[in-house]
């Protein structure tokens, strides 16, 4: 067996020990007789798989008493229309700063259910986010969302902004539990699974509980985080496995030390890779500095024509998965908690290499 280093953006790469786990639990866990995937979600091995998960997750992030933690189906995308159907109440208004493609589509979605506006977006290309003092907030909205890593551009908030007394919504995606997070800031945190947290199929939802009293009566009884979180996120099946498997993460984050380690690590292999970016002509990043992503790290080389060379070296290298995205072209290393610091190395070492051999 061989296993490359994957710097796919999600789906993505795992980390090993979590992989294993899992694989000695297929069969039998822990003397049921079965695998997870084929228990009932209302027996007593299932709940207890869920409520840890949850109890280590609520430990990760020191989530606050009065908020619900939900693990959902229909992923982030879902929340997209989840979050004003839940939290408009009798608001018509939700404003939405757009830094990335995310952001994007977040706002269209939204724009089926009520008047979401645009109230802050860079200029041009997705390489910066607007300074808030230029933000057109509005105090009548029901929420201010934003994303706070935008996972094809590799734009990152590396601060919380104010939303006043407007709740602040979060597309957290694909910088969840990347680093500490003071939850107690927002009014709702969401992020797909398929990057930090497991595999794909499940959205976690974090809310405070006072916006509960306010979804329409149009939304989707499984969309409905009020009625999700009476029914402890079972009202209809859960994505068992997924939920399971991201359970495991949780312990695995909390054996590397939680996330003040992983933002660490995470802070570090970034920094490695940028600077081996910044330092040669070779290649190059068009995000502004303060605002580059630890998660997400696009790069293009000075000729374009080498892309499909550089690809295809790096495959043969090991390094697995780093075209850009469709939309942006170019080189996307992403390199989530489970992407081991040796695996940023072996990157930057090839990335030496190759544009040694070019130049
Ligand atoms: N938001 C962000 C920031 C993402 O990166 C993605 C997936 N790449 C999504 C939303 C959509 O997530 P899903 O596919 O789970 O619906």
């Amino acid at each position: 067996m061989s296993r490359v280093y994957n710097f796919s953006a999600g789906p993505a790469t795992l980390p090993e020990a979590v992989l294993t786990q899992v694989q000695q639990d297929m069969l039998d866990w822990q003397g049921s007789g079965m695998s997870v995937m084929e228990m009932s979600h209302r027996g007593k091995a299932f709940v207890s798989i869920a409520e840890q998960a949850e109890a280590n997750l609520r430990e990760l992030l020191a989530i606050p008493s009065n908020y619900k933690v939900l693990f959902l189906q229909g992923g982030a995308a879902g929340q997209f229309a989840g979050i004003p159907l839940n939290l408009l109440g009798d608001k018509q208004a939700a404003d939405y700063v757009v830094t990335g493609s995310w952001g994007k589509k977040a706002v269209k979605e939204g724009a089926k259910f009520c008047d979401a506006k645009v109230v802050a977006q860079p200029q041009g290309a997705f390489t910066s986010i607007p300074d808030p003092a230029s933000w057109q907030t509005r105090a009548d909205a029901a929420y201010l969302h934003y994303t706070p890593n935008e996972t094809i551009e590799g734009v990152e908030y590396h601060w919380i902004p104010d939303s006043g007394d407007v709740p602040l919504v979060a597309d957290f995606s694909s910088t969840f539990l990347s680093r500490p997070l003071d939850v107690s800031k927002f009014g709702l945190i969401y992020a797909g699974a398929q990057k930090n947290v497991g595999p794909a199929g499940m959205v976690i939802v974090i809310v405070r509980e006072d916006l509960l009293d306010r979804a329409s009566t149009q939304c989707p009884m499984v969309l409905n985080y009020a009625q999700q979180a009476e029914a402890d996120s079972m009202l209809n099946t859960p994505p068992c496995f997924t939920w399971y498997v991201a359970g495991e993460v949780f312990k695995w984050i909390k054996q590397q030390g939680g996330l003040e380690a992983m933002a660490e690590i995470n802070e570090r292999k970034a920094a490695r890779l940028y600077a081996t970016i910044d330092e040669l002509d070779f290649y190059a990043n068009p995000v502004d500095p303060v605002s580059r992503s630890w998660m997400n790290v696009p790069f293009t080389l000075a000729d374009a024509a080498l892309d499909g060379e550089f690809l295809k070296q790096a495959e043969a290298a090991g390094l697995s998965t780093l075209k850009g995205h469709r939309s942006v072209g170019g080189m996307r290393a992403s390199i989530y908690n489970a992407m081991p610091e040796g695996g940023v190395d072996a990157l930057i070492e090839f990335m030496l290499d190759f544009a040694r051999r070019q130049g």
